[in-house]
């Protein structure tokens, strides 16, 4: 049966429903609040950087099957990631196998847990003893920095599944990510789907195979199935929010106050030459001790670029910092991790650019980790409203590569095979 259906967000998972749909002879009507589709990929080119740099997205955790799918019928080249992860701690660099003392037996302890919890009791209950202060410490950096989640609320059987599946094999993709969207894009628009970009939708209005969604711009679009794909941080905003999307009749929102949502600020340094290879060669990632902590090379290429990242807490520390001051606190970073002069950085720099996704106003936060209650939040999500109104996303996504584009194209494939059944 062919249905008229709205998608709103033209991210990974709406566009992926939407090329899937359109396909399949539904018509097809996707809203963007964007001027442009994508959402959290993002890749650009600001005034002075002699190459993409990518606001959002920017490596393939593993070879994720509907990615590499993707990006093989786009044509579009990936490779690996190469260098070290190297820790920088009081002057100190170590590699990463010697780094983390006591690591095997906090997996050890994980993997025997019957029972969930957060990491901050786990580590309170299993690792108190003082001598366990670095270990805690490691194991709280590594929730924020990759799984942008606060000790306070992570579960701690998602992040353990996540640490003992953790893909070696790193990949990006040195053209950019965007070319996923442009490829996606092109295939909706092909099948007849159309894309209307910079309409924030505001209010849905809808009964049992009906929906009436109001824009800000004043437009008004019908359709009997609707699959809303917006950022969980828009979903959980409060209804006087500017970006919230408010449904008449009341829609239950508790299950998304479920699902974790962490903060990132990311920062994009060019300098005139790599002088990090002073130091090491093997460069691939620093994990520091430093106000934007994580910083990555884009090794095996030997551009002179170095990206910062801060997750979860640390990057929420950062809400009302502008872009100058995150930079500046950036450089000082480096600084202090490469022992050198702040000044001496400056000199070196041609090219900088900042972003706090958590004030991003069609995002309200970087991307999705568990709580505790998760699981049945999830699995409510994936139920729809009266066959009429459809959630999908990477937030939605239950599976081991949780927060990533491969969780929006899952969960956007998933949907339509709901929509279909
Ligand atoms: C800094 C950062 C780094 C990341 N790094 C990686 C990585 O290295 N590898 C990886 O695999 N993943 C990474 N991710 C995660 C990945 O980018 C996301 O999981 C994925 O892109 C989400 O796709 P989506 O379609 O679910 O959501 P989105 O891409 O956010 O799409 C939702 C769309 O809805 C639109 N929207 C919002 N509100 C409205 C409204 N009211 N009306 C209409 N439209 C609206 C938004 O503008 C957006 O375009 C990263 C994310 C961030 C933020």
């Amino acid at each position: 049966m062919q249905h008229s259906i709205i998608i709103i967000g033209a991210g990974a998972a709406g566009l992926m429903a939407a090329r899937i749909l359109s396909a399949a002879g539904h018509t097809v009507t996707v809203l963007e609040a964007n001027d442009r589709p994508g959402g959290r990929i993002h890749t650009i080119q600001p005034a002075g950087f002699t190459m993409p740099i990518e606001e959002g997205a920017e490596f393939m955790h593993g070879k994720l099957p509907l990615t590499m799918q993707l990006l093989k019928e786009a044509g579009v080249q990936y490779q690996a990631v190469a260098g070290k992860m190297i820790q920088v701690k009081n002057g100190r660099w170590s590699d990463q196998e010697e780094f983390v003392e006591g690591w095997d037996e906090l997996m050890d302890r994980m993997a025997d847990l019957k029972e969930d919890m957060t990491l901050a009791d786990f580590l309170q209950q299993y690792f108190r003893d003082d001598k366990y202060a670095a270990l805690r410490k490691s194991a709280q950096r590594f929730a924020e920095g990759f799984d942008v989640a606060d000790q306070q609320d992570v579960s701690v059987f998602s992040i353990r599944e996540e640490w003992m599946n953790e893909q070696e094999e790193q990949y990006r993709i040195p053209g950019g990510y965007n070319q996923l969207i442009t490829y996606l894009q092109n295939a909706c628009k092909a099948n007849g789907c159309v894309i209307h970009t910079s309409s924030v939708v505001k209010t849905v209005r809808w009964e049992p195979d009906k929906v009436q969604v109001g824009t800000a711009n004043g437009q008004t679009f019908t359709a009997q199935k609707l699959i809303v794909t917006v950022p969980l941080g828009v979903l959980q905003a409060p209804a006087a929010h500017s970006t919230a999307v408010v449904f008449e009749p009341a829609i239950d929102t508790q299950p998304f106050q479920q699902i974790g949502f962490g903060a990132v600020v990311k920062v994009v340094l060019q300098f005139s030459a790599p002088f990090w290879l002073e130091y090491r060669k093997d460069i691939g990632f620093l994990l520091s001790e430093e106000a934007i902590p994580t910083w990555w090379t884009q090794l095996p290429d030997s551009v002179p670029v170095l990206t910062g990242w801060a997750g979860g807490p640390q990057a929420a520390r950062f809400k009302d910092t502008d872009e100058q001051t995150i930079i500046e606190q950036a450089l000082q970073s480096l600084a202090n991790i490469f022992s050198m002069q702040v000044e001496q950085l400056k000199g070196l720099l041609t090219a900088s650019h900042a972003v706090k996704w958590q004030t991003n106003a069609y995002s309200l936060g970087a991307y999705s980790y568990s709580k505790l209650h998760t699981g049945t939040a999830r699995q409510m999500l994936n139920e729809p409203v009266n066959d009429t109104i459809y959630f999908a996303g990477e937030a939605l996504y239950n599976g081991e590569a949780g927060g990533t584009v491969e969780a929006a194209l899952s969960s956007g494939s998933s949907v339509c095979k709901l929509l279909s059944s």
